[in-house]
């Protein structure tokens, strides 16, 4: 669904995606972990193209990323990004946060775009908030609504940078429960996160960046267990 073939990002002289190759298949869940710095944000940011690659080439589903206009924005449809912070639209209320893009991008009718959005609000838990601003909101709920606005565009793939960061620790299990359940559903996801717990649950492959590179990758009991690099063992020492 995703791949990634010898990218290089460079912000000015500064290095920071170094010889990645990184293929992700159909339904595949892919958790990246490392130090903060090491790239794992623009490692998501180059895969939906808000950032360019200054080498290489990321094909999404077998086409390669357009670099601008309407192919740009129908690929943006098609890989979803949920951020650490929110990020709704904080006057318009939650359904609409949910179908302004269907119905700007996709094109679909406003009506089709409500009931899926009603549809998708149900399955995150929060359909009676259809009618609520954000700021009515809990940061779980707000998050929630985050992800079921992502899912509203039917993506390929959903790319998530820090989901939980943002959150009361109270508020990190049910943003999670949704994530395991798409997981479980078979959607294709790349998911940033400090969560092991949901790494070692929900991720069919673990990933460990440092300094722009990939490190070392492989099934999260393997990488949590027996960590094969001095810089993974030296960063699982820290967080677990
Ligand atoms: P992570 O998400 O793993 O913490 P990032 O991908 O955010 O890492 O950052 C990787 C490196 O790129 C860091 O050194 C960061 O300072 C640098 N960087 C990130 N975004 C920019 C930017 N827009 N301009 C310049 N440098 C950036
Ligand atoms: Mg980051």
């Amino acid at each position: 669904m995703v791949e990634m073939r010898d990218v290089q990002k460079h912000y000015g002289d500064h290095h920071v995606l170094k010889d990645i190759d990184l293929t992700i298949a159909r339904q595949e869940v892919v958790v990246v972990v490392g130090p903060s710095g090491s790239g794992k944000s623009t490692l998501c940011r180059c895969i939906n193209r808000l950032e360019s690659v200054t080498s290489g080439e990321i094909l999404v589903d077998g086409s390669p990323l357009p670099s601008e206009g309407k192919q740009l924005a129908a690929l943006r449809a098609d890989v979803g990004m949920v951020f650490q912070s929110f990020n709704l639209f904080a006057h318009r209320t939650i359904l609409d946060n949910v179908t302004l893009a269907p119905i700007k991008v996709r094109g679909i009718s406003k009506s089709e775009a409500r009931a899926h959005g009603l549809e998708l609000l149900e399955r995150v838990g929060i359909a009676d908030k259809a009618d609520s601003f954000p700021a009515q909101l809990s940061g779980g709920q707000q998050q929630r609504a985050a992800i079921a606005r992502a899912l509203a565009m039917r993506p390929k793939v959903l790319l998530f940078d820090e989901p939980t960061s943002a959150l009361d620790p109270e508020m990190v299990n049910e943003v999670l429960d949704v994530m395991i359940s798409l997981a479980k559903e078979g959607m294709t996801m790349v998911v940033v996160t400090h969560e092991m717990g949901f790494a070692r649950r929900a991720a069919d492959r673990v990933v460990f960046m440092d300094a722009g590179r990939i490190v070392e990758q492989n099934t999260p009991a393997a990488f949590f267990d027996d960590p094969q690099s001095e810089r993974a063992q030296a960063f699982l020492s820290k967080i677990l």
